[in-house]
C-alpha cells in the first residue's frame, strides 16, 4: 500500500482526499499546522474511516519539522494542498501569501529530492487563467495575469513544478486546476469549515439558511449573463478528492510527468441557479438581496474537463443539487 503525504490534510478539499485516498487502498499522513483548519475535523475522519488518521501538526513550510516527518514515514508521494487561499486576504497581506504559499511547496520539493520521493499532486486553481478570452477554459488556454496575490502564488507554484521537473526527470508532477469547490462529505461528518465570516458563495448560504447571517448579498445582477448574475463551474468536493486518487494512479503509469488538468463539471451556473436550487432542494428560506459587484469578479467561466476524463479517467459524478443538499446536512450537523 502506498503511503501519502497529505499536507494541509486537516483542510476542507485535503480532508475529503484523505477519505478517498483510504477508500481507494493508499495510507494517508496527514501534514497539518491548523493554521486556517478545524480540530473538528479530525473527529468527523475518524467517525468515517473508523480510525484515527495518521497526523502531523506540522508546519510544512519549516524545513525541520517535515523532514522529520518524512523521516518517519517515508512516504511514496506527496499532495500539496497547504496553503492559504483567501482571495481578498491575500491582496491585504500580499508578503504573507507569498511567504506562506511558495516556501511551503520549496520545502516540499527539497525535501522530495532528499528523500527520493518522485511523485507530487499539486492543488492548483482556474485562478491561473486569470479572466478568461474564451469558454470553456482548456488547460492550453492562455493564462493571463493574475488578479490576486493569492493567484500569482497558484502560477508560480506551478513554473516551480515544471522546472523542477526539468531538473529532475524522474519526477511525476500534476498540476489539478480546481474550479469551484463546493458540498461535504454525503455523510454529513466533515466539510467546509470557514473561519469567520464566509467569502464563498456557498458556505453564505448555508450560514444564512442555518439563521447564523442575516441575508445573502448577491454581487452584482447586471452582469452579461442570462440571469445577470456571475456563472461558475461548481464542482462537488467528494468528486475533486476522487481525481487526486486517480491521479496518483496515473502518475504510477509515467516514466516522467508533468501534467495539468482543469477539474471541474464541464458546465456553468449562475449564483442564482445555486440560491434558488440550495431553497428547493433543502426546503428550506434563504433571505438575499442584490448587491453592488465585488471587484475583481470574473463574470463567467467554466471548465473544459475533458482531459481529465480522456487521461485521468475520471469525471465528476454529483450534481449541483446533490452537493447543495449535502452542504445543508453539515451545516446542520455543525448547528447541533
Ligand atoms: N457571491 C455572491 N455573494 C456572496 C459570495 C459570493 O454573490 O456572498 C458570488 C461571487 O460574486 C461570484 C460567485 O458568487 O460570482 C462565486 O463566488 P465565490 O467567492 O464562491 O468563488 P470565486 O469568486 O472564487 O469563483
Amino acid at each position: 500500500m502506498k503511503k501519502v503525504l497529505v499536507t494541509g490534510g486537516a483542510g476542507y478539499i485535503g480532508s475529503h482526499t484523505v477519505v478517498e485516498l483510504f477508500n481507494h487502498g493508499f495510507i494517508p499522513v496527514i501534514v497539518d499546522n491548523f493554521s486556517n483548519s478545524d480540530e473538528r475535523v479530525l473527529q468527523g475522519l475518524e467517525d468515517i474511516l473508523g480510525f484515527k488518521p495518521i497526523l502531523y501538526r506540522s508546519d510544512c513550510a519549516d524545513y525541520q519539522s517535515l523532514k522529520d516527518v518524512f523521516q518517519a514515514e517515508t512516504p511514496d508521494a506527496v499532495i500539496h494542498f497547504a496553503a492559504f487561499k483567501a482571495v481578498g486576504e491575500s491582496t491585504q497581506q500580499p508578503t504573507r501569501y507569498y511567504r506562506n504559499n511558495i516556501d511551503s511547496l520549496l520545502t516540499v520539493l527539497e525535501l522530495m529530492e532528499e528523500f527520493q520521493v518522485r511523485d507530487i499532486v499539486f492543488s492548483s486553481s482556474c485562478t491561473v487563467y486569470g479572466q478568461p478570452d474564451e469558454l470553456p477554459v482548456s488547460e492550453t488556454s492562455k493564462q493571463k495575469d493574475a488578479t490576486s496575490p493569492y493567484g500569482y502564488t497558484k502560477q508560480v507554484c506551478e513554473r516551480i513544478l515544471m522546472d523542477a521537473c526539468v531538473a529532475r526527470p524522474e519526477l511525476r508532477c500534476v498540476l489539478l486546476r480546481y474550479f469551484n469547490p463546493i458540498g461535504a462529505h454525503p455523510s454529513g461528518l466533515i466539510g467546509e469549515l470557514p473561519f469567520g465570516i464566509p467569502n464563498n458563495l456557498v458556505p453564505y448560504i448555508a450560514q444564512t439558511a442555518a439563521g447564523i447571517r442575516e441575508k445573502l448579498v448577491i454581487h452584482g445582477n447586471d452582469y452579461q449573463t442570462a440571469d445577470g448574475t456571475c456563472i461558475r463551474d461548481y464542482i462537488h468536493v467528494c468528486d475533486l478528492a476522487m481525481a487526486h486518487v486517480r491521479a496518483l494512479e496515473w502518475i504510477d503509469l509515467q516514466t516522467c510527468a508533468c501534467e495539468a488538468f482543469n477539474l471541474g463539471q464541464g458546465q456553468g451556473n449562475s449564483v442564482k441557479e445555486v440560491i434558488d436550487t440550495f431553497i428547493s432542494v433543502n426546503n428550506v428560506p434563504v433571505r438575499f438581496e442584490i448587491g453592488p459587484r465585488r471587484t475583481g469578479d470574473v463574470e463567467q467561466v467554466w471548465a473544459d474537463a475533458t482531459k481529465a476524463q480522456r487521461v485521468l479517467n475520471w469525471k465528476t459524478e454529483k450534481s449541483l443539487a446533490a452537493a447543495l443538499q449535502d452542504t445543508w446536512r453539515w451545516q446542520q450537523h455543525l448547528s447541533k
